[in-house]
């Protein structure tokens, strides 16, 4: 067999980020307006704070104004509602992210749902993924940052998505659903996961997007000849490493890559996706504060 071009999430997420540093530079001489990102971290998991401290690092290297906020584990549902409403009113505030999980005692859904839609920089509040998916109507502000980086993905490297049959593994709110109603508005047609047979679905796919959370689940096999295979899943395996085990997608790399005729590989594709997006989106509201339209 072949081998699949690989499709490299690393260089197309700097390419992005350059992008928005052009762009926000031009808002802050056009309108004097710098975009402002504000992270809400909420208790001590390490994940969490490496996500939160990535993102602020990548904020300040496009010329972001960053706004930190950090509490406890125990902090009430009230007070981080009440730091939410304080930066909805604050303007030097485009983009709010609140790094999820959040505690078992705090309301996930109230507290995503207090941030302004002018405001919601992950793209997940359900007016702008309402927005996404209804036709014809109002643009959405700002999109999941996840599933507008699987597209950026697909379009970079010169994938047309219109008349191929596409199958989204997975249905999350945050990768699943919205990649799947982005491909079907590119004109894709798009089978869904939980259906008997899976491996059949796959096989008829041209282009594949596994969101499963499965260590290699998706399997070489399933692959059809040619096809393009996007691999959100970040999981680990037992490996020979010095730390025992070894980062892998929800796709058998390896086997895949025989068959498809471009894939991403974990990590270095869809990963440094996210953190372009949420910059793109972040940009975005600003323009939008400044009343400039959203950029493509
Ligand atoms: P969730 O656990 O929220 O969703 C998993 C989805 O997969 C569900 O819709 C579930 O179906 C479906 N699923 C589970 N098992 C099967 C199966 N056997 N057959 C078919 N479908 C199945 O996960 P996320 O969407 O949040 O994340 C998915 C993966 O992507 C994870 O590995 C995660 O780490 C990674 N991820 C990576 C990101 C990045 O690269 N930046 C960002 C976010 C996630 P059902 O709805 O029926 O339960």
């Amino acid at each position: 067999g072949g081998a699949a071009r690989l499709i490299d999430g690393k260089a197309i997420a700097a390419a992005i980020r350059r992008e928005v540093k052009q762009h926000s530079e031009a808002l802050i001489a056009s309108h004097k307006v710098t975009p402002g990102l504000a992270v809400v971290l909420v208790g001590a998991r390490t994940d969490s704070a490496t996500y939160v401290k990535m993102k602020k690092k990548a904020a300040a290297e496009v010329g972001f104004h960053s706004i930190d906020k950090t509490f406890e584990e125990s902090v009430t549902e009230e007070a981080l509602l009440q730091c939410v409403q304080e930066l909805n009113s604050d303007p030097s505030v485009h983009g709010i992210l609140v790094q999820l999980p959040l505690p078992k005692h705090i309301d996930e859904a109230k507290v995503l749902e207090s941030i302004r839609v002018e405001k919601d920089a992950d793209g997940f509040s359900s007016e702008n993924v309402g927005n996404m998916c209804l036709r014809g109507g109002k643009p959405p502000l700002a999109v999941p940052c996840t599933p507008a980086g699987c597209i950026e993905l697909l379009q970079r490297s010169g994938v047309a998505v219109r008349g191929k049959e596409c199958v989204v593994v997975g249905r999350s709110n945050i990768v699943g659903m919205p990649v799947a109603h982005m491909l079907q508005s590119m004109d894709g047609t798009v089978c869904h996961s939980k259906t008997a047979g899976l491996p059949a679905h796959v096989r008829r796919a041209d282009i594949v997007v596994a969101a499963i959370g499965a260590a290699e689940f998706v399997k070489g096999d399933w692959i059809k000849p040619g096809a393009i295979v996007i691999d959100v899943g970040m999981n680990t395996k037992p490996a020979d490493t010095a730390k025992g085990f070894r980062l892998c997608g929800d796709v058998d790399f390896d086997a895949a890559s025989r068959r498809a005729s471009a894939i991403t590989p974990v990590p270095g594709g869809v990963g440094p996706m996210t953190i372009a997006m949420l910059l793109k989106n972040t940009l975005n509201l600003a323009r939008h504060a400044a009343g400039l339209p959203r950029l493509p």
